[in-house]
C-alpha cells in the first residue's frame, strides 16, 4: 500500500470509529474529572455498599453455584481434554447461570452488577473456560445488546429463550480486522423480496460460536449519503445459527482456556428477517462498542478473583518451602513480591467492587473507569501470575497432573498462567484501552482547541480557535496550580496523605496534558507512548482512590478486615513510584529514537540480528550445505 493510500485508509478508519464513539456525558465521571485536574472523591466515596437484600439474593445463588462447581467442574480435566462437557452447560442452565443478567420479567435472575460479578468471580476461582461460556453469552452476547437496544418485541421473543440457556455469542472480529473493526468485510445486502437481508462473510474467534443458537453479528450494509458524503454503514443483526448457510468452519484452539467453544464462522447467503436488526441500520459499530463498554466489568472481576486464588497458593508455598534455612517468603526478594501481590490484589478487588457498585447505583458515567478496570486488572493479574510462577520455582512450570502424579499438591499455576494471558487481548487489547482512555482524556481539551490540532486546517481557521481557546486556558490554567483541599482527607487516617497526593497529582496531570497538546499539537495523536504514560498515571490515581475508599469501608466494618489500610497504604506507595517515573519520562525520554530503531527493524535493516551471532555456528544455507557435504 502506498503512503497516501495508507493515510487515507487510516483517516477513514478514524472517521468511522469517531462516528461510533459515545460522545455524550450525561452523568459525572470521576476519572474524566481527574484528567481535568478536578479530584472529586465524593463521586466514589463512601464506597457503594451492597444492600442486605441484594446480598442475600447473591449469597443464596453463590451457595448453589459453589456446590455445583465443586461437584461437577474439574478445570484441569477440561483443560487437558480440551472439551467442555455438555452436562456442565446443562447444569449451569438449570441453575439459571445463563440468565443472571436477564431481567426477571423475561425469565432471568435479574441480578445486580455486584451479584453477577460475584458469581463470575466465584467461577473464575474455579475454571477460566467456564467463565468464558457464561460471560461471552451475557456480558457481550445477545442478551446485553438486546437489553440495551432491542425493541419490546425482540426482547419478548428472545430474552426468555436466552435466559433458559439458548447459548449466544458476539461476532465482531474477522480474519482481516481485529482492533479496528470498522474495515470489516462481512456484508448484509437487502434481499430481493425486500423482506430481509442476505449475510455473507466470515467471523473469527467467536467465543461460544461452536454451540451458540443465537449470535449478534456486525456486518456492513450499503453505504448512505449523509450531508452529501458517502457514509459507511455497519449494522448489528441477530442471527439464528440454525439458518441455512451458517457454518462452523473451524474450532479454534488456544494456549489456555482450552475448554472454550471458539469458532471461525462463515455465513453464506444467510437470510436474516428484517425484524432481526438490532437498534437500527448503521448503528452496529456503536452498538458493539457500547456493548463492550458496558460488559467490560466482568473481566476485571474475574481477574481479581484469579489473583485472590493465587495469593492463597503464594502464601502457603512461601511458608512451606524452606531454602537456605528460611521459608522462601522470608527472603527479602520474595517478601517484596508477596507484598506487591497482596496489595495489588487488594487494588484489583477495590476496583472490581467499586465499579460494580457504582454501576448498580447508576449515578456516574463509568466508561473510563470500566476501561481502566479492564486495563489495570488484566495487566496486574498477569504480573501476579508471573510472580507466582517464579515463587513456585520449577513447580510453577510443572502442570498439575504431573505434580499430582509424583505426590505433590496439584496447584494449577501453569494452567492459571495460560488461562490468564488472553485477558490482556480480548474485549479490547491493553493498547486499545489506553487509546480509548487517552481519546477521552484529551477530548475536553480538543473540543476547545480542536481545529488547532488538525493538520489540514489553514492558519486562517486556526487563529480564531486559538484566541477562543487562549481565553479559556488563560482562566483555567492558573487554577491548576492552586493547592486546594489539602487536609480534607483526615477521616482516612494514614491514607489521607495519599489522597492529598492524588488530588495535587490530578492537577499536575491536567497541566501535563495541556503541555503535551501545545507541544505536539496534531502530532499528539501519534505520540502513543506519551498518551500511554498519561493514561497510566490516571489509572494509578484511580486505583489508589479505589483502594483507599475500599480500605476505609473494610476498616469501618472491623473484624478481620480492620488492617485493610496496610494493604492500601502499600499499594499507594508502589503506585506513587510508578506515577513519579511516568512523569519523569513524559517529556524526557527516547521515544523518537525507539521509533526509529523499530522502523529500521521493520525494513529488515537488522535482519542479521535474527540469526545466531557466533560465526561458524550460524545455520546459514551455506553452513548447512557444507555440513551435509562433510557427512557424505
Ligand atoms: C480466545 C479469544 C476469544 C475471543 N472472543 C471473541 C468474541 O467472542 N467475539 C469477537 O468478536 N472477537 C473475539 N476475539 C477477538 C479479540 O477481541 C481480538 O483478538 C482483539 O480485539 C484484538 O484483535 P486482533 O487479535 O486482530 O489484534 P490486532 O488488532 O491485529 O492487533 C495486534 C496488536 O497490535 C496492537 N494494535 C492494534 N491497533 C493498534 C493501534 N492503533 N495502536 C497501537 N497498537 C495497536 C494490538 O493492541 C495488538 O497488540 C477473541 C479472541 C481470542 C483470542
Amino acid at each position: 500500500m502506498k503512503l497516501e493510500q495508507k493515510t487515507k485508509a487510516a483517516e477513514e478508519a478514524m472517521e468511522v470509529a469517531e462516528a461510533s464513539r459515545e460522545t455524550e456525558w450525561e452523568k459525572p465521571s470521576f476519572v474524566g474529572d481527574i484528567f481535568l485536574g478536578r479530584y472529586n472523591l465524593d463521586l466514589i466515596s463512601p464506597f457503594p455498599e451492597q444492600s442486605a437484600e441484594d446480598k442475600k439474593i447473591g449469597d443464596e445463588f453463590l451457595a448453589k453455584l459453589e456446590r455445583f462447581l465443586a461437584e461437577n467442574v474439574d478445570a484441569d480435566k477440561i483443560d487437558s481434554e480440551g472439551e467442555y462437557p455438555q452436562a456442565i452447560l446443562d447444569g449451569l442452565k438449570q441453575l439459571g447461570a445463563f440468565g443472571m443478567k436477564i431481567p426477571k420479567e423475561y425469565g432471568g435472575l435479574g441480578f445486580s452488577a455486584v451479584n453477577y460479578n460475584r458469581a463470575i468471580a466465584l467461577i473464575a476461582t474455579w475454571c477460566g473456560s467456564t467463565v468464558a461460556w457464561v460471560s461471552a453469552h451475557q456480558s457481550i452476547g445477545v442478551p446485553q445488546p438486546l437489553k440495551l437496544f432491542g425493541t419490546p418485541e425482540q426482547k419478548k421473543k428472545w430474552l426468555p429463550k436466552l435466559a433458559a440457556g439458548a447459548i449466544s455469542a458476539f461476532a465482531l472480529t474477522e480474519p482481516g480486522v481485529g482492533s479496528d473493526p470498522a474495515k470489516m468485510s462481512t456484508t448484509a445486502t437487502p434481499s430481493p423480496d425486500g423482506k430481509g437481508w442476505i449475510l455473507n462473510g466470515q467471523k473469527l474467534w467467536c467465543t461460544n460460536g461452536t454451540r451458540a443458537e443465537l449470535i449478534v453479528v456486525m456486518a456492513q450494509t450499503p453505504p448512505k449519503i449523509v450531508g452529501g458524503k458517502e457514509k459507511k454503514q455497519i449494522t448489528a443483526f441477530l442471527v439464528e445459527t440454525s439458518s441455512p448457510g451458517v457454518k462452523v468452519d473451524h474450532r479454534c484452539q488456544f494456549m489456555g482456556l482450552r475448554g472454550i467453544g471458539n469458532a471461525l464462522l462463515s455465513f453464506r447467503d444467510v437470510f436474516i428477517p428484517a425484524e432481526n436488526i438490532i437498534w437500527g441500520e448503521g448503528l452496529g459499530l456503536k452498538l458493539a462498542l457500547i456493548t463492550l463498554n458496558t460488559g467490560r466489568l466482568t473481566i476485571p472481576a474475574g481477574c481479581a478473583a484469579g489473583s485472590r486464588r493465587m495469593l492463597q497458593i503464594a502464601r502457603d508455598w512461601s511458608n512451606e518451602r524452606v531454602q537456605w534455612g528460611l521459608p522462601i517468603g522470608k527472603h527479602e526478594a520474595i517478601a517484596s513480591e508477596l507484598a506487591w501481590m497482596a496489595s495489588h490484589t487488594f487494588a484489583q478487588e477495590s476496583i472490581a467492587w467499586l465499579t460494580s457498585g457504582l454501576a448498580d447505583a447508576g449515578k456516574v458515567d463509568l466508561r473510563l473507569e470500566a476501561a481502566m478496570a479492564k486495563l489495570f486488572n488484566t495487566e496486574v493479574a498477569w504480573q501476579i501470575v508471573d510472580k507466582l510462577v517464579q515463587i513456585r520455582g520449577g513447580r510453577g512450570y510443572e502442570n498439575a497432573q504431573s505434580l499430582e502424579a509424583r505426590g505433590e499438591k496439584p496447584w494449577p499455576v501453569e494452567r492459571i498462567m495460560r488461562d490468564m494471558r488472553i485477558n490482556r487481548i480480548f474485549e479490547g487489547t491493553s493498547e486499545i484501552q489506553h487509546l480509548f482512555i487517552a481519546r477521552e482524556a484529551v477530548d475536553p481539551h480538543m473540543k476547545r482547541a480542536g481545529i488547532m490540532l488538525k493538520p489540514d486546517a489553514t492558519l486562517g481557521e486556526k487563529l480564531p480557535a486559538l484566541t477562543k481557546a487562549g481565553l479559556h486556558y488563560a482562566g483555567w490554567y492558573p487554577t491548576l496550580f492552586v493547592p486546594k483541599g489539602r487536609g480534607n482527607f483526615g477521616r482516612f487516617g494514614k491514607l489521607g496523605k495519599h489522597l492529598s497526593f492524588a488530588e495535587s497529582t490530578s492537577r499536575k496531570l491536567a497541566r501535563a496534558i495541556f503541555h503535551a497538546m501545545t507541544l505536539y499539537q496534531a502530532k499528539l495523536e501519534r505520540k502513543q507512548r506519551t498518551l500511554f504514560r498519561i493514561v497510566d498515571i490516571g489509572t494509578d490515581l484511580f486505583a489508589m482512590s479505589a483502594a483507599i475508599t475500599y480500605a476505609q469501608y473494610q476498616a469501618e466494618k472491623g473484624g478481620d478486615t480492620a488492617n485493610a489500610h496496610d494493604l492500601a497504604d502499600h499499594f499507594c506507595r508502589e503506585a506513587r513510584i510508578r506515577i513519579e517515573r511516568n512523569f519523569e519520562t513524559l517529556f524526557h525520554n527516547h521515544d523518537e529514537q525507539s521509533y526509529k530503531v523499530a522502523m529500521s527493524f521493520m525494513k529488515g535493516e537488522f535482519q542479521w540480528a535474527e540469526g545466531m551471532l557466533v560465526e561458524g555456528i550460524l545455520p546459514t544455507p551455506e553452513n548447512v550445505e557444507e555440513a551435509i557435504r562433510s557427512m557424505t
